[in-house]
């Protein structure tokens, strides 16, 4: 059984069904119903400024509990709502909820920013900016403690289009990121074309940094080029001190990653806040 075999009810469903397609559809059902059954909640992962060890934002991240196979992962159900089409109101849920979260945690006292991940399909929608901007109005949040983050791959297919609806974005006061950098396209020159703030290395390049020195060259490489293009850098997947610390020596901005905490639902963040002297990083 499940306990026995130290695996929860969704990755036993996942090892039992071995038809890819019922397995889906079945997923898709519950997909649909998870909005309205509220299983959908978000947690929030600190990003940090190496220097000061200043919490200076978190990243929005999406859970699903679904009622009987329990925890789902984003990296199982955001390219099935993707295939589907319910991206659409699950990101405009994430979005509005991520900025309802900002504003209380701002009455709290911290203003850290908040970084959204962006859907493709949804960036790619006409009435993206439209969406995104109502959600802004409706929930009165400080755009400029907005980040969104978007993928190499969602930004190139459209170079010429894609220039203007950044353009427009950043007319609504908020950031943009690079998330994932270092995976997605291979042409570099978008990096100065387009309006961008940061660069999130990926964290497949931060694994190996205090032992490989293919990898370490390519992170300093990164962190470089960025400063050259006058963006901001953020490390992502930073899991212990040796690899802070030559983030920390080779002046990446920011680092992000279980080193500092796990994705936390927000009372723990709040409370970590409150106490957060970044002391125990040192
Ligand atoms: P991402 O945006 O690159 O998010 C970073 C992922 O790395 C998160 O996984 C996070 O929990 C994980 N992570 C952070 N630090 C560490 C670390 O030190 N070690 C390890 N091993 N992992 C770390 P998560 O939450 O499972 O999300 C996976 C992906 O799903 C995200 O990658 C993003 O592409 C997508 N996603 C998650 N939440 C949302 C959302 O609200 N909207 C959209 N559109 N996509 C989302
Ligand atoms: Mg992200
Ligand atoms: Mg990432
Ligand atoms: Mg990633």
């Amino acid at each position: 059984d499940a306990k026995s075999s130290g695996k929860n009810q969704y990755e036993l469903f996942h090892q039992d069904m071995h038809q890819d397609e019922s397995k889906q559809m079945m997923l898709e059902t519950y997909l649909r119903k998870a909005l309205e059954r509220n299983e959908l909640y978000l947690v929030y992962h600190p990003i940090v400024d190496t220097e000061s060890l200043e919490i200076v934002s978190v990243e929005a991240l999406v859970r699903w509990k679904q009622k009987t196979l329990g925890d789902i992962p984003p990296s199982e159900f955001i390219p099935l709502a993707e295939e589907t089409g319910l991206i659409v109101p699950l990101s405009e849920w994430i979005i509005q909820k991520a900025c309802e979260d900002l504003n209380s945690i701002h009455v709290k006292g911290t203003k850290i920013s908040m970084n959204i991940n962006v859907s493709a399909l949804h960036f790619n929608q006409d009435g993206f900016i439209k969406s995104l901007n109502e959600i802004f109005q409706k929930t009165n949040v400080s755009t400029r403690h907005i980040v969104l983050e978007l993928t190499e791959s969602m930004i190139m297919p459209n170079a010429v289009e894609t220039v203007d609806k950044l353009v427009k974005l950043k007319q609504l006061g908020i950031k943009l990121s690079i998330d994932d950098f270092g995976t997605g396209y291979s042409s570099l020159s978008y990096l100065s074309r387009f309006p961008l703030d940061t660069l999130k290395i990926d964290q497949s390049f931060i694994k190996g940094i205090a032992m490989y020195k293919e990898n370490s060259s390519i992170v300093e490489a990164i962190i470089m080029m960025a400063k050259r293009l006058n963006l901001n850098v953020v490390a992502e997947g930073v899991e212990n001190k040796k690899q802070y610390e030559r983030l920390k020596k080779e002046k990446c901005d920011y680092i992000q990653g279980y080193y500092i905490t796990q994705p936390l639902p927000k009372h723990k963040l709040l409370a970590l806040l409150h106490n957060w002297e970044g002391n125990n990083l040192i």
